[in-house]
């Protein structure tokens, strides 16, 4: 993992996969982020079960971090968005929230692919909601839409007790924060 900081772009670790134990290839990738710590990106499919992880790392002290961005713009959509399996996303706008969990990966998108990640779980939810929860999917489908063209200001909040997730704007706002006492 050291070669990697040093700047080697991709290493590939052979190891047991975490689901069924065969040998699965675990890819090691860095990026630069300018004006940012570069990042570690891990990843693993198991071609045995099926198995897939993923997950983040700032290649730098881990300290509690949260970042605020407010989205205002099509421009803020493609803000980077940085969110490693300890990471919780939240949008207060839209009531959504995204914990992390056992199923949970993280990963590296914009401000629209964190978007368009909600929404296909929206999407999922239209396909067998009815009654008050398919009509509270639909208005979060508007608004994510609204979201989309710009027409609905959002805010997007990540807060990471390990440090590795972020958003890459010199407008998010950055601070450490408490993890509070049951993570
Ligand atoms: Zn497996």
């Amino acid at each position: 993992m050291e070669e990697a900081a040093a700047g080697q772009q991709r290493v590939v670790v052979n190891g047991p996969c975490a689901a069924c134990g065969e040998e699965c290839e675990y890819i090691y990738q860095t990026e630069t982020i300018p004006y940012f710590s570069d990042i570690l990106i891990i990843s693993a499919s198991c071609p045995a079960c099926g198995y897939r992880y993923a997950n983040t790392q700032m290649l730098h002290e881990g300290e509690p971090l949260r970042f605020t961005f407010r989205v205002e713009s099509i421009d803020d959509l493609s803000v980077r968005v940085i969110r490693s399996m300890s990471g919780t996303l939240r949008i207060p706008e839209l009531g959504v929230e995204i914990e992390p969990g056992t199923a949970c990966e993280g990963f590296v998108t914009n401000v629209e692919g964190v978007l368009e990640r909600i929404l296909s779980v929206v999407e999922g939810v239209l396909c067998w909601a009815d009654g008050d929860e398919r009509t509270r999917a639909e208005c979060l489908k508007a608004e994510i839409a609204d979201a989309r063209a710009g027409e609905f200001p959002i805010t997007l909040i990540i807060e990471d007790p390990t440090g590795n997730s972020a958003i890459v704007s010199d407008r998010a706002i950055r601070e450490s924060f408490a993890p509070s006492p049951e993570e």
